[in-house]
C-alpha cells in the first residue's frame, strides 16, 4: 500500500466573490478562483480544508518566482492572514486569468 503524502482535495466549487463554478484543476487542489484570483481560508496546510476561518482571501499582489512560476499572495479578509499560493495559469482546464496575474505582478501604480 502507497500512501499519499500530498493530501489531494481537488473538487469544484463555486467562488465566493464572482459566483462562477471552478472546476477540478486534475493534477493538484485548487485553492483559488481562475476568473478572479480569489481564495477562500480553509486551508492551514494546503489541501486539508481544517482551517475555522472560511474568510475569503483576495490576491494582494503577485510575485514572480524563476522555478515556479508566478505566486499570488492572498490576503484574508477576515482574519489578515497572508498566504502564497501557486498560479494555475498553465492548467487545461479553466487557467488563471492571466491579464489579472500580470497586472497584479504590476503593483498598483
Ligand atoms: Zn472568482
Ligand atoms: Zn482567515
Amino acid at each position: 500500500m502507497e500512501e499519499k503524502r500530498f493530501r489531494k482535495n481537488d473538487n469544484s466549487f463555486v467562488c465566493q466573490n464572482c459566483k462562477k463554478t471552478v472546476e477540478p484543476l486534475g493534477y493538484s487542489s485548487r485553492n483559488h478562483c481562475p476568473f478572479c484570483l480569489c481564495s477562500v481560508h480553509i486551508d492551514i496546510n494546503p489541501g486539508d480544508r481544517a482551517c475555522e476561518c472560511q474568510g475569503l482571501m483576495i490576491p494582494k499582489r503577485v510575485e514572480t518566482d524563476a522555478k515556479k512560476g508566478f505566486i499570488i499572495i492572498h490576503e484574508c479578509t477576515k482574519c489578515g492572514e497572508i498566504k502564497r499560493n501557486r498560479a494555475a495559469h498553465e492548467a487545461k482546464v479553466q487557467p488563471d486569468d492571466i491579464k489579472l496575474l500580470i497586472k497584479l505582478t504590476a503593483g498598483d501604480n
